[in-house]
């Protein structure tokens, strides 16, 4: 299907909010509409939730975890639900990749690589539902037993970004109610579809009413969400900075918070690289879904003998990446999601330019008759000290600086706030070990770049975050803790002397 048959296909729907199981209006009747950043037009049409919404929400939530059916299911019943969503999100892939490219504008075959990653997602989370229990200790005494045994830690708000609309959330709605709990999910105003519709298959596949509950908006629905005193945990996925304000409401009130935030990572280039491997790495790792990606490649650190035919190479193929309609299967950029997100590009490739460093290719909007689109960009001669070389852009912008030594890639490397990803391309396995050991950040990965497994933790060093998604330690981040202490025979020791004694 042509790109143009593909948008014609498309059909513009409502979608109300979804509490205690049931689609219903926003209290105020409002609604808003998404336009698609690539086609101005519109796409989606959403109930306009406010904090109202949100109390509802987290009532029919926090009913549904004190009271209701699903915490008490076993790990069994709740499996079912989690692969049965999984199989759901299969039956309608093509469906919600191209509502997905629509909203976001990414380009369609990474849509449909998301949807089926998100799909594995509730796949592998209905594995761990049947496997969250805790330990027993019978070497403590002759009188006595214990256990220690995981809890759902009870309702928990998730708030969700634009960038990968139905992967994030597979990253932490399916691990919580693994584990029993109930949740409130409020997607990006941009790109509210796939969390709306993911609600109504969750409904299909048989959650209880009250378990997942969806308020769309913009405007406050994030803070009521992180500030409301019926809530146990906050899971946040977004910038750095509201991040901060997340963990500052749910902090007041002593709530956990799980949060996985911007980046700004670098792949260390050495010469002793396949540097074949490593430009097409660097490539993708930059412009992979416009680089609006927490983990882009975003800073290029090269030996300085090899800089300047690196740069070289990396133009020319930086060049060749198809850039243009997302519903067209050969794009690989797509559009910018905002208008405000192109005018963040914008100011930070001003400050590139201002700063001394060398534009090589881009640093312009890509001209169209419509849409929002920005030229893949490279800088060299980056400085560390640079915006553009320590700020996350969040853009198809790329930052080249150079190292003489393996000390001063790692030492320019950890020289952000950041800590989410790195990595290092090079031959010499003393020099990957080195890299992996002293790198701050979550992710590290050697001669591959950006790729990810359902089974491996991910969350952030530094200021990209605070605890991690994914991995068998998910069921911990939804869970707590309980200590049971059993006697086993007659409590025969005394505290209190006896008495006459
Ligand atoms: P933000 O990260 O700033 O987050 C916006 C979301 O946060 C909205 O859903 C908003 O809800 C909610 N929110 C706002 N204030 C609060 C609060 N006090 N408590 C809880 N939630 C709140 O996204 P932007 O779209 O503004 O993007 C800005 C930058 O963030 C990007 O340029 C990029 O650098 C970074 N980013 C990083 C992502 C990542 O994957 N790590 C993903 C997306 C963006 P409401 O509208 O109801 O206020």
């Amino acid at each position: 299907m042509t790109a143009e048959a593909s948008l014609s296909a498309h059909q513009l729907t409502h979608s109300d909010l979804i509490i205690n199981g049931e689609e219903v209006a926003a209290r105020s009747g409002d609604a808003f509409q998404r336009v698609s950043p690539a086609h101005d037009v519109p796409v989606g049409s959403y109930a306009r939730g406010d904090a109202d919404d949100v109390a509802a929400a987290i009532a029919a939530a926090r009913t549904a975890f004190d009271s209701g059916p699903w915490p008490r299911r076993s790990g069994q019943e709740r499996a079912r639900v989690l692969h049965r969503t999984g199989e759901l999100i299969r039956r309608e892939r093509e469906d919600l990749a191209r509502l997905e490219a629509l909203e976001s504008g990414k380009p369609i075959t990474q849509a449909l690589d998301e949807v089926d990653a998100a799909a594995d997602l509730w796949e592998y989370a209905a594995t761990l539902a049947r496997h969250s229990f805790g330990e027993a200790h019978n070497h403590l005494g002759t009188d006595v037993l214990a256990m220690v045994v995981n809890e759902p830690i009870g309702v928990v708000s998730i708030i969700t970004p634009w960038n990968f609309p139905l992967l994030i959330v597979s990253q932490k709605l399916p691990f919580a109610l693994a584990v029993g709990c109930t949740a409130v999910v409020k997607p990006s105003e941009l790109t509210p579809g796939m969390t709306a519709r993911l609600g109504r298959l969750l409904l299909e596949a048989g959650v209880d009413p009250g378990v997942v509950n969806v308020v769309t908006g913009q405007g406050g629905v994030g803070a009521a969400m992180s500030a409301h005193p019926d809530t146990d945990m906050v899971s946040f996925t977004g910038s750095t900075a509201v991040g901060r304000k997340v963990a500052a409401a749910a902090g007041a009130q002593l709530k956990r918070v799980e949060l996985e935030l911007g980046g700004k990572n670098p792949q260390i280039i050495c010469a002793d690289a396949d540097l074949d491997a490593a430009l097409d790495a660097v490539v993708f790792g930059v412009y992979f879904n416009a680089g609006e990606c927490c983990n882009s490649g975003s800073r290029v650190l090269v030996e300085a003998s090899i800089a300047a035919q690196f740069q070289e190479a990396l133009v020319e193929r930086a060049r060749r990446v198809p850039v243009g309609d997302p519903l067209d299967r050969a794009t690989k950029v797509g559009a910018i999601t905002s208008a405000e997100q192109l005018a963040t590009i914008e100011r930070y490739v001003a400050e590139g330019r201002q700063s001394g460093s060398d534009l090589l290719m881009g640093g312009a909007r890509r001209p169209s008759e419509r849409g929002c689109f920005y030229e893949p960009t490279i800088f060299a001669g980056v400085q560390p000290e640079m915006s553009i070389a320590n700020e996350e852009i969040f853009g198809p912008v790329l930052s080249v600086l150079s190292f003489d030594d393996l000390d001063e890639a790692i030492s320019i490397a950890n020289s952000t706030m950041y800590g989410l990803s790195a990595g290092i391309w090079t031959s010499n396995i003393n020099s990957a070990l080195t890299a992996a050991q002293r790198l701050q950040a979550g992710t590290i990965w050697v001669n591959r770049w950006m790729d990810g497994y359902p089974e491996l933790p991910f969350g952030g060093y530094k200021t990209s975050g605070e605890g991690r998604e994914l991995g068998s330690q998910a069921i911990g981040s939804f869970t707590q803790t309980k200590t049971i202490q059993l006697q086993v025979g007659p409590r025969t020791a005394r505290w209190v002397p006896e008495s006459g004694n």
